[in-house]
């Protein structure tokens, strides 16, 4: 993908390979020139030229006049005391910032990245979406959160969910890029099947997506039974129904083959009932799937509660009713890892 940044330098590094391999043979250089470029971008990680050791002084500066390497800045970097989470506040090349995080599990690290700047989706318990949308990110910023991250921590990153601030499918095209650049196995050559994708529902890029086969996990936020209680929640819902998202899913999973997971944010008072968790189970009937239960986390402008107890009781009830339901592990409760919160605070928009 060829994107010019304000001195109508390309930003390298959302190059796909042939994008990449185009534009250094242009220049009048070998193919294996663009080769060891691109494994200094996607295998090495390197965040500038100048540790490009292979290449001649020459030719970095002429990779300096035509591209641009923008690197991310890490702002704070909070360390859980209680687990191995790791969660950076990073400034973007625009003075922006986004968050991700490093989340350890006995199969390996998982990082949680950012899509955007801030959300339009709206969601009401959301700490993401509260101060607006600012911006998308680029293929090359999506992949600088894992690249800088894994090396900074020194932690290898197996795993990667994009759950982080933004919603994925409505900045379609960059993170269609982003995947693709991380799964080549020239690349840093991360298995999709190890990358969950989590949507709000924007049901026609549920079908975009679908037609491309990628492998990846796909996560429904769907938090409501039903239209009225996940109106109330989620605008998104208002454009999209319950059922047209339910289609969707079917669709994909016969498609993919992939089981479709969905996630399910216990909020006390308003979807937490036993008549909830039979809507649920009816909607979801003999569908492949898997539901998450989370208990819905505090944000300081929401008076939403709710509590472990309570999603174990609820995810036993869906159990009982032939659904198959874990209540998610909860990571990093001491540095508040849930996306969204710190660049808030640090952006001093909360009031
Ligand atoms: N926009 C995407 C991905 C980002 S949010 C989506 O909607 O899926 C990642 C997950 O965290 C979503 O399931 C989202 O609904 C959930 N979430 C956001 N705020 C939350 C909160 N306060 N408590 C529990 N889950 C929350």
């Amino acid at each position: 993908m060829i994107i010019h940044d304000n001195d109508d330098k390309i930003d390298i590094l959302s190059l796909s390979k042939d994008e990449l391999f185009a534009e250094i043979t242009a220049m009048g250089e070998k193919r294996f020139r663009a080769g060891q470029i691109y494994d200094w971008l996607h295998k090495k990680n390197v965040s500038d030229f100048s540790q490009m050791t292979n290449l001649s002084a020459q030719l970095k500066d002429k990779l300096r006049e035509k591209f641009c390497l923008k690197s991310l800045f890490i702002v704070k970097r909070l360390e859980s005391k209680v687990d191995n989470t790791v969660k950076y506040l990073y400034r973007l090349s625009d003075g922006n910032h986004i968050e991700s995080v490093v989340m350890e599990y006995n199969y390996g690290n998982t990082i949680c990245v950012s899509t955007q700047v801030g959300c339009k989706m709206g969601c009401r318990f959301c700490a993401s979406t509260i101060a607006g949308f600012k911006r998308s990110l680029l293929p090359s910023e999506i992949l600088q959160q894992i690249y800088i991250a894994q090396k900074d921590s020194g932690r290898k990153i197996s795993g990667v969910v994009l759950m982080g601030i933004g919603e994925p499918l409505d900045n379609y095209d960059n993170v269609v890029q982003f995947l693709k650049l991380l799964s080549d196995p020239d690349g840093f050559g991360m298995s999709l099947r190890h990358v969950s994708l989590s949507t709000c529902g924007i049901v026609p890029k549920i079908y975009e997506l679908a037609e491309l086969e990628l492998g990846l996990t796909l996560s429904i936020s769907l938090h409501a039974p039903d239209n009225e209680s996940r109106s109330a929640i989620m605008p998104v819902n208002d454009k999209y129904s319950v059922e047209e998202l339910m289609k969707a899913c079917r669709h994909y999973f016969k498609k993919t083959g992939r089981r479709i997971s969905f996630e399910y944010a216990l909020i006390n008072g308003h979807n937490d009932t036993r008549e909830d968790a039979a809507k649920l189970a009816a909607l979801l009937g003999d569908f492949v799937c898997h539901v998450n239960i989370i208990p819905v986390n505090k944000i300081k402008e929401r008076n939403y509660t709710s509590d472990r107890k309570a999603a174990q009781r609820f995810a036993a009830i869906l159990g009982e009713m032939g659904i198959n339901a874990t209540v998610r592990r909860t990571l990093g409760a001491d540095i508040e890892a849930a996306c969204g919160q710190l660049r808030r605070e640090y952006e001093g928009m909360a009031d």
